[in-house]
């Protein structure tokens, strides 16, 4: 390890898994990784299986260094996507147009897709060597969502399938195309250093939580998250009706507002902070909001546990968010809360040492929990 410089055990060991997951890829036909699918279910993309308490630690190691729609893509940024038959890029949820998946360009088209799964080879046809697009939704489109499908056509147009050729990844890394551990471990640390330069606490990185919700608060910060502000700042136009903020649907959805000013969502810091009898902060920023400790909380351990609750809150508000606006949930704020509840509780008992209360202690008084410590 020496050779590599390794300063940070977590990010080396994210790397470590991506590398399963670049040969896993590429070497797909291979006999260990026909093991592991059949082990683990089927199909070609690990982004598209869900983890179950079954599988080996390993396994959902591997999984949650992939990644899904709720958190942190650092190795999909890190990939181009070279398409071939279609056969392993799914045609939604897949960086293949571009830096940002068209499902979170176009999320109301996502909604009503018959094909949200799909790969690429499964939406359309080949008719006299020229590929046709076949695109099903589950009901009939409303005259704004016709249009928004021929913006997509038009953002297609360029990017048929090639029949005979294997669907493959480019390593953006390396000048070669090609994943290594080096490379991808300096990727994720200079991520790190820019997040830093743009307002991400270093702190982060010790909070109790699992690593790859402490990526998620990183990007939150750095102001890297797929909301409709930042897509914007990057020439992502999203139609007046999906730019609303999905819980209130009253303004536009800003990481600011989505996490901190939202009528809806302040309700839900008002209800962690009311564990401990302390109004709601009144912050200019997710920064401040972050570094806000709320009075009752003084001693080391207790900041800790206080910042693994805002975590949690963040990563649960986000995560209710994409199931809103990608999967057509409705939104029930008591769910968010016990989710919450949860959540905090088995983070705070499984990445801590000091956190010995029962679950039904912490759900009666979550409150005392945090504050009893040392007192
Ligand atoms: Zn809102």
């Amino acid at each position: 390890m020496g050779g590599l410089g390794v300063k940070n055990i977590t990010r080396f060991n994210m790397a470590l898994l991506a590398k399963w997951r670049w040969s896993l890829f590429h070497q797909n036909d291979s006999l260990w990784a026909r093991v592991l699918y059949s082990r683990y279910g089927g199909g070609t993309n690990l982004c598209a299986q869900s983890s179950s308490r079954r599988d080996s630690i390993w396994w959902r190691d591997l999984l949650m260094v992939c990644g899904g729609l709720e958190q942190d893509n650092w190795f999909e940024r890190k990939i181009k996507w070279r398409i071939g038959s279609g056969a392993r890029a799914r045609f939604w949820l897949d960086n293949w147009t571009g830096p940002i998946c068209l499902a979170s360009v176009f999320p109301r088209l996502f909604t009503i897709s018959e094909q949200q799964n799909h790969f690429i080879q499964d939406m359309g046809s080949w008719t006299d060597s020229s590929w046709v697009w076949q695109l099903q939704w589950r009901r009939e489109r409303f005259e704004w969502e016709i249009q928004l499908e021929q913006q997509l056509m038009q953002q297609l147009l360029e990017c048929s399938p090639r029949a005979e050729q294997v669907d493959s990844w480019w390593w953006l890394g390396e000048p070669s195309g090609t994943y290594t551990v080096r490379s991808a471990y300096s990727a994720i640390t200079s991520e790190v250093v820019v997040g830093s330069n743009n307002g991400a606490p270093n702190i982060i990185w010790s909070i109790p939580a699992p690593p790859k919700v402490k990526i998620f608060a990183w990007r939150m910060m750095s102001r890297g998250l797929p909301t409709v502000d930042n897509l914007a700042s990057r020439s992502i136009t999203i139609s007046d009706n999906d730019a609303l903020c999905v819980f209130c649907k009253q303004d536009i959805e800003t990481d600011y507002h989505l996490f901190c000013t939202c009528s809806v969502v302040d309700k839900v810091w008002k209800v962690c902070l009311s564990w401990i009898n302390c109004p709601t902060p009144l912050p200019r920023c997710i920064l401040e909001h972050f570094n806000f400790i709320p009075g009752p909380i003084y001693q080391n351990v207790q900041v800790e546990y206080w910042r693994t609750v805002w975590l949690v809150t963040t990563w649960t508000v986000w995560r209710t968010r994409n199931l809103c606006r990608f999967n057509d949930n409705s939104f029930c704020f008591d769910s968010l809360v016990k989710e919450i509840l949860v959540h905090s509780w088995r983070w705070l008992s499984s990445f801590t040492k000091t956190f010995r209360y029962t679950f039904s202690q912490w759900c009666s008084n979550p409150g005392l929990c945090l504050c009893r410590l040392g007192a």
